[in-house]
């Protein structure tokens, strides 16, 4: 991988990269086609990151669709992919790990400790490997952008990182890899995340700021859908900080929410995103 940027930098070519754990669709897709705008060679990365993975998570399931993805990559133009085993990043006696405060400790810290470390750590040393690049990132999961920002920002790790919109279905799902782990009757009942976030963001378009209240519009119709609600959250959307009682002129509002062995997250910046 190294080999293959330093080249593309040699010839004087922007290099684009796109890290990912792999079972892509159309929403890692569209940030290999961002990638290609903003660059001249496109580098994707397919690692199921062992360290960002909780003691009870998935990923022992976790999809894994390595032929296809490679098709899909090469299909959009793809320069070079990068798709270690475990043991290559992380050697029997790898001791380091990148902590970032602040941004980690909020929304997603306290249902799985020990996440953002696993993420900072991984595009840290994936980061070195590329160079100086472009690297895109999904708004999908909000959190994990701001925290990476950070972490470039903080590190002067030679990047610029970017945020790509989420990308979803024509009716309101973002694609997500465990979207297949959904049932076709979860599939339905996914919906509700969507549905709370356009209720929020009409509410927020009519001129409601009050915290609470667009929270419960959300956590209504989750509630009403999903088997079990780790957090429906009001947040700056730059520090990530909860809003406690009146929202600004954007405000995030991100929930992560259980259908059976199936956990999903989903957020959208209200005062801004279109849902
Ligand atoms: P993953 O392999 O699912 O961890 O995601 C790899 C990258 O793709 C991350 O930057 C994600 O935020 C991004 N991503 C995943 N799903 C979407 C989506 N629906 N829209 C935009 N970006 C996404």
């Amino acid at each position: 991988m190294r080999e293959a940027c330093d080249g593309a930098r040699a010839r004087g070519l922007r290099v684009g990269f796109v890290p990912t754990m792999g079972a892509l669709h159309e929403g890692h897709l569209r940030l290999l086609d961002e990638a290609r705008r903003r660059a001249d060679f496109v580098a994707l990365s397919i690692f199921v990151n062992p360290l960002q993975f909780g003691p009870k998570e998935d990923l022992a399931r976790y999809p894994r669709t390595f032929d296809a993805d490679v098709t899909n990559a090469r299909e959009r133009g793809v320069d070079v992919v990068f798709a270690p085993h475990a043991e290559e990043l992380y050697p029997p006696a790898f001791s380091t790990k990148v902590r970032v405060e602040g941004v980690t400790e909020v929304l997603e810290a306290s249902f799985r400790p020990g996440h953002f470390e696993g993420v900072t750590t991984v595009v840290t040393k994936l980061l070195n490997i590329v160079g100086p690049c472009t690297a895109i990132f999904g708004r999908k999961d909000y959190q994990q952008w701001k925290v990476v920002e950070r972490l470039a920002r903080d590190l002067d790790l030679p990047a610029e990182i970017i945020g790509h919109p989420t990308v979803r279905e024509p009716d309101g799902l973002a694609l997500s890899s465990r979207n297949r782990y959904l049932a076709p009757e979860e599939r339905v009942r996914a919906l509700g995340i969507s549905r709370g976030l356009r209720e929020a963001s009409r509410l927020f378009d009519g001129g409601e700021r009050r915290a609470r209240i667009l929270e419960e519009a959300v956590r209504e119709q989750v509630v009403a859908t999903f088997d079990r609600v780790d957090y429906v959250s009001i947040a700056d959307p730059e520090t990530l900080q909860p809003v406690e009682a009146a929202a600004g002129e954007r405000a995030l509002i991100a929930v992560a929410a259980h259908l059976g062995k199936t956990r999903l997250i989903d957020n959208a910046v209200l005062g801004e995103d279109r849902l």
